[in-house]
């Protein structure tokens, strides 16, 4: 039986006021600077200002990106660098930072290499949008990867005594002589902390109207997929340190999310990696459903506000553990046949039965002559029951933040390292472009997180 582990954060009462470093958030970026900081012998301390742990890294649902890693040889999947870095720097408009995306492609094997050797096990393979190969690691237990990385993270920074405070919120940034020197942070008072170096890990800002309204006012009425503490804290601290900030209007808006229910819930590409294709409301595909979030938005803006159906069958839902999730809070909609699945959606029966036949045609002789889809066609839609999902597209994620070199040091408007301000994962800009592929957020945060701790020790004894 799988253990239970539950997570509690330090009681306030035990905050020091100095520490070697301090990281500010507790998703995927955060956790895993920690991690590495502590393993070179440095006391870090971890502030969340949620009273959820985690961030935007918990709804991550379809894995991390990464090449050469012997998990794809496992697979008999011989990969490269140079294909990933060209395949990003492709999906984001060629706009992707070159520094950042080389050391981030050349840097993913290794990443997993520390997962596992944190009995972090991402075995099992799919593929996302834009990609080529399959190079999107996640669990065997096929489980949203977020939910189970924040988790096994969380289970090092208790085994380490880590100190985590959840319900403080850094306001400030603490500066003498051009140098971090600490943060004032606000919990039921304000507290001053001490450290030399601070990472900030404080993610992006899809949740935050005022930088939305500033940067992209175009989007204010569209729903967001983000957790609700994530409105850009990281990018105004950075900002009033004198750091620059880069591509702040690439926002990214993701094309499957169900949102006819209060929340908005994104329906993972994984969904689509597995098989599963989209409909227009007359029952007929209109995209290479595997093409990037951009293009895929596009095509769905397109029909005019309908919004699309994904559709899919119990052999795909049994490649993605999520939708079981999906389904118990009410987003999927089951036929016993795909007759029963189209009455129940209201689109016309005789044109989503022929799209389907025309779609497996494809998967049979794997030539989608429609849309040139190339990908996600491992299985086809013939195994009852038949399942469909509303979605529409939702602001999931902020390419844009706080310039960084490949060191993670924040840089200043003359490119100069502002002396021991770090950051890493969505917080920072650049490395995306104008469009982030699924599967790298994830791969971002370990692969920069660890580096953040790495060059944090540097720093400070170096
Ligand atoms: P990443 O994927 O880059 O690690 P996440 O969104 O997963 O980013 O996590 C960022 C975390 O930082 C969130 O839990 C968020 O609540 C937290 N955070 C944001 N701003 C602050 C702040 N001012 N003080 C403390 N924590 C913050």
């Amino acid at each position: 039986m799988a253990e239970k582990f539950s997570f509690e954060p330090t009681d306030l009462k035990q905050l020091k006021d100095n520490y070697d470093v301090i990281i500010i958030g507790s998703g995927g970026a955060g956790l895993t600077s920690a991690i590495q900081a502590y393993e070179l012998g440095l006391s870090p301390v971890i502030l969340e200002k949620m009273d959820k742990l985690g961030g935007n890294t918990t709804r991550a649902s379809s894995g991390m990106n990464a090449a050469e890693t012997f998990v794809q040889l496992n697979h008999k999947i011989v990969d490269s660098f140079a294909d990933f870095y060209n395949e990003t720097f492709v999906g984001g408009g060629k706009m992707n930072n070159p520094e950042l995306l080389k050391f981030f492609t050349e840097h993913g094997a290794l990443a997993i290499d520390w997962l596992d050797q944190h009995d972090i096990k991402l075995d099992d393979l799919t593929i996302t949008g834009g990609m080529k190969t399959m190079r999107t690691h996640r669990p065997s237990s096929l489980a949203p990867i977020g939910g189970y990385l924040v988790t096994e993270l969380l289970k090092y920074i208790a085994k380490y005594q880590i100190p985590l405070f959840d319900n403080i919120k850094v306001t400030d940034l603490l500066t003498d002589n051009d140098q971090i020197v600490g943060v004032k942070a606000f919990s039921n008072r304000e507290i001053k902390i001490q450290a030399k170096a601070v990472v900030l890990a404080t993610g992006g800002f899809g949740a935050g109207k005022d930088l939305l309204a500033q940067y992209r006012s175009d989007l204010l009425n569209l729903r967001t997929t983000n957790q609700p503490g994530a409105t850009g804290d990281g990018l105004k601290l950075a900002q009033k340190v004198g750091a620059k900030l880069v591509d702040m209007d690439q926002v990214q808006v993701h094309p499957t999310v169900q949102q006819d229910t209060p929340h908005a819930f994104l329906i993972g590409e994984a969904v689509r990696g597995e098989g599963a294709i989209l409909v227009n409301n007359s029952g007929q595909r209109f995209v290479n459903e595997l093409d990037t979030r951009k293009n895929v938005t596009q095509a769905i803006d397109d029909l005019g506000g309908t919004g699309a159906y994904l559709i899919f069958d119990q052999s795909i839902r049994n490649r993605v553990k999520a939708i079981e999730f999906y389904d118990h809070i009410g987003l999927v909609e089951t036929g016993q046949t795909l007759s029963a699945l189209a009455e129940t959606i209201k689109v016309d029966i005789n044109s989503l039965q022929s799209t389907v036949n025309n779609w497996n045609q494809a998967v049979k002789i794997k030539n989608d002559q429609d849309f040139g889809r190339k990908t996600g066609m491992e299985r086809d839609i013939s195994e009852a029951p038949f399942f469909a999902i509303h979605i529409a597209p939702a602001v999931h994620y902020t390419m844009g933040g706080v310039a960084i070199n490949h060191q993670t040091q924040v840089l200043d408007e003359a490119n100069q390292p502002i002396a021991g301000l770090f950051a890493a994962g969505e917080v920072a800009g650049g490395l995306h472009g104008n469009n982030r592929i699924g599967g790298n957020s994830i791969a971002e945060t370990v692969v920069f997180g660890r580096q953040a701790g790495q060059q944090v020790y540097k720093y400070l004894k170096g």
